[in-house]
């Protein structure tokens, strides 16, 4: 567990790991829970279901996979935080989701800045029309509290250090255009295993470790 507690102990104020449990037992996710760890994501939402019932009830769940739009409900009750959301439609159904639930359901906006096409995620041109629309504008019961993306699969630091900044530029312009009263507005999720330290550099408030913290267990 030496990596956890090094990461979790010189992690800078204010900012959150996430957890990324996929693929990992439920006594994995206890190890990290017994030492602290109440935060984890899920890419899928049969694994987070299939997790969350036999796991402790204070566990913070974020969903950082692609949802569709017709498995929202299962994780609407208790979700804490969408980390991605890359459409409108998605988001008009988690509205609907959290309305039905009576609750304002958190989330982030996922933003495609890697070389892959495959990736998900707003452009963001895309972003700022869906924030300026009247669609958007009807919609109570979500809050958006920042921004999510995902660097190039690439040794290429001068590449990841470009998507990094490309993020935390969005990130800013987001926040003074749109959200300039929104205190909620202020999470900005980067870095995984491989580049989380770079993520850092670059402003981000949630890093989402997988691989290297559930490695040495
Ligand atoms: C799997 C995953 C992570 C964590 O990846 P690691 O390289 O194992 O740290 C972070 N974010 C998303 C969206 C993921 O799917």
């Amino acid at each position: 567990m030496n990596n956890f507690i090094k990461i979790k102990n010189t992690l800078p104020e204010g900012v959150n790991m996430i957890a990324v449990s996929k693929y990992q037992p439920n006594e994995h996710v206890m190890r990290l829970y017994e030492s602290g760890q109440r935060v984890f994501g899920e890419n899928k939402v049969q694994d987070l279901l299939a997790k969350k019932d036999l796991l402790p009830a204070d566990i913070e769940w974020h969903f950082i996979g692609h949802l569709q739009t017709n498995k929202v409900k299962q994780i609407a009750p208790f979700i804490h935080l969408i980390q991605s959301v890359d459409s409108l439609k998605l988001l008009q159904e988690i509205n609907k989701q959290g309305e039905r639930n009576g609750r304002v359901i958190r989330c982030l906006l996922q933003f495609h800045v890697a070389e892959e096409e495959t990736k998900f995620g707003f452009e963001y041109q895309e972003a700022v029309e869906m924030l300026a629309s009247a669609e958007y504008a009807q919609l109570q019961n979500i809050e958006i509290c920042g921004i999510m993306g995902m660097a190039s699969n690439t040794e290429r630091k001068d590449r990841i250090e470009k998507d990094f900044s490309q993020l935390q530029a969005y990130f800013k312009k987001i926040k003074t255009d749109y959200f300039a009263e929104k205190a909620y507005f202020s999470q900005l999720s980067m870095g995984m295993s491989s580049d989380y330290e770079l993520a850092l550099r670059y402003g981000a408030t949630m890093i989402r470790l997988g691989s290297l913290i559930f490695s040495d267990l």
